[in-house]
């Protein structure tokens, strides 16, 4: 784990044959009240919670758990890491969280050749998951945590439910897999995506002012050139009719 800023920190994913998405915690370290912004793939769990404990940070002082999506690569360890951490909460938007709730997981798996799949590999059960949401977000809160503050963004099309964090004094955001720091954007040919939503999504997007771009996967950035998600979306616009 690394520190990127004041109050935010950076766990890599650990991609095998699957990708398994970074994870963040957020949150000033004397404040006791931190927040890890997704979790990763099934059984990635524990160098996670590792990479916590190394830094120094108590994991009771994680108070909970927020989440960009709800997609395999970034739920998927979500059980381990409870086990850890029971006393944190689960933070989802409404419209990923109502199916996580019902044990509807055509969302978390994107794809039904994918769920048989990952239910071999990781033996997982048929309601593997199904979780209790202890706040549902709309998009729009200002969340005052951990000594910071962060805004919450609804960004749909890479997913139905999908969420953005931004922390405007540090001019921070954690768009999930909408948008990477490689000039790429999520995809959107899975359960609940949506093209035009994704461009929609990626124009709210540009309306910030991000210097540090912090998404699911690969490269994170600091210092980033400005204007670099309206040239991104730019790119992108012709196949997100
Ligand atoms: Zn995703
Ligand atoms: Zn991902």
């Amino acid at each position: 784990m690394t520190k990127v800023s004041e109050g935010v920190y950076f766990i890599q994913g650990q991609d095998e044959f699957l990708p398994d998405s970074h994870v963040y915690v957020i949150g000033e370290p004397e404040s006791n009240d931190l927040s890890m912004v997704d979790v990763g793939l099934t059984g990635k769990g524990g160098y996670k919670i590792q990479a916590i404990r190394k830094m120094g940070i108590e994991l009771d002082s994680i108070k909970r758990i927020i989440m960009t999506h709800t997609h395999l690569d970034h739920i998927g360890c979500l059980s381990e890491v409870k086990k850890e951490i029971p006393g944190a909460e689960l933070w989802v938007h409404t419209l990923e969280a109502d199916p996580l709730e019902a044990g509807d997981d055509r969302g978390v798996y994107g794809m039904n050749e994918f769920k048989g799949m990952c239910q071999m590999q990781y033996s997982l059960k048929a309601d593997a998951f199904k979780f209790r949401v202890d706040r549902k977000l709309e998009g729009g809160e200002s969340l005052d945590i951990g000594n910071m503050t962060w805004e919450v963004i609804f960004i749909p099309g890479h997913s139905m439910g999908g969420i953005a964090l931004y922390n405007r004094p540090g001019k921070i955001l954690i768009p999930g897999d909408v948008i990477y720091a490689d000039y790429a954007i999520g995809r959107f040919d899975l359960h609940g995506a949506d093209a035009g939503q994704l461009r929609k999504s990626l124009m709210d997007l540009t309306e910030l002012d991000v210097d540090i771009l912090l998404p699911g996967h690969n490269n994170i950035i600091k210092g980033l050139p400005s204007g670099y998600i309206g040239k991104v979306v730019k790119m992108w616009e012709p196949y997100l009719a």
